[in-house]
């Protein structure tokens, strides 16, 4: 078994050229735990993937944020999972509630994204999560179950699969799930897989937590049996982003 450490950086929308370089040079300097022991994926802007991948430490590694569902072609501001591939991006986040809620994405155009992804090579960080509305219905499970269940209808292969839980109302708040929180929707998220996917992907797949994470509290939600790593957002702009890393162990 053993499912490794993981720790994703979302930048999304925000930096300059200088701001990018000074990042990588924080991370490039930081003593971490080894790759055995901890992955660790940044996720820049498009426009700064290049130039992040040529700087950045060959231990860590790069994701898209984004990707079109389905092969390139005349789809006008889209960037497709095969110029990812072509430009050795390994990794792409899709689902993120932010492209959920404010671009409309479905469960089912997350699930064909994620299945397009794969079949092009890629790695997936595929987000889910509640919205605060949700939550106080007591939903959360049945959402994120739902969310997961658009994807599994999709795919067949789950070990080039990260899965982020993000309850919505915990993203850029700074009202991050307690501990408990946290382990309690990602045991269930494990459950769901076992019945619904295999016993097999249940125990291998990391389910990692975001939203409101930071250097301070990252180390007691790493404690929990089922949180197997880390989507950062705000934090991984900021040094504290090593700690982070480092709660690994
Ligand atoms: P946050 O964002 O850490 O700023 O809350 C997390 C995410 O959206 O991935």
């Amino acid at each position: 078994m053993g499912r490794k450490f993981f720790v994703g950086g979302n930048w999304k929308c925000n930096g300059t050229n200088e701001e990018v370089k000074k990042i990588v040079t924080t991370l490039n300097e930081a003593q971490v735990p080894g790759e055995h022991i901890v992955e660790v994926v940044v996720s820049p802007p498009f426009v700064f993937l290049p130039l992040v991948k040529s700087l950045l430490r060959p231990d860590f590694h790069v994701a898209a944020q984004n990707c079109w569902v389905r092969k390139g072609g005349a789809f006008t501001g889209e960037v497709s999972a095969e110029m990812l591939v072509n430009l050795g991006v390994p990794w792409v986040i899709l689902g993120h509630s932010e492209r959920r809620q404010l671009l409309n994405e479905s469960n089912e155009f997350v699930g064909d994204k994620v299945a397009y992804a794969l079949s092009q090579g890629l790695k997936v960080i595929a987000c889910v999560g509640e919205t605060l509305e949700q939550r106080e219905a007591g939903s959360t499970v049945a959402v994120v179950a739902e969310q997961t269940k658009a994807i599994a209808a999709k795919v067949s292969n789950w070990d080039n699969i990260v899965l982020a839980y993000e309850p919505v109302w915990a993203i850029g708040t700074g009202k991050v799930a307690t501990p408990a929180q946290a382990q309690e929707v990602h045991a269930e998220l494990r459950k769901w897989i076992h019945s619904n996917v295999s016993a097999e992907v249940a125990s291998s797949v990391r389910i990692i937590y975001g939203g409101s994470v930071n250097g301070a509290n990252c180390k007691e939600l790493a404690g929990q049996p089922d949180v197997d790593g880390f989507l950062v957002g705000g934090a991984s702009l900021k040094p504290e982003f090593v700690d982070i890393i480092k709660s690994a162990t």
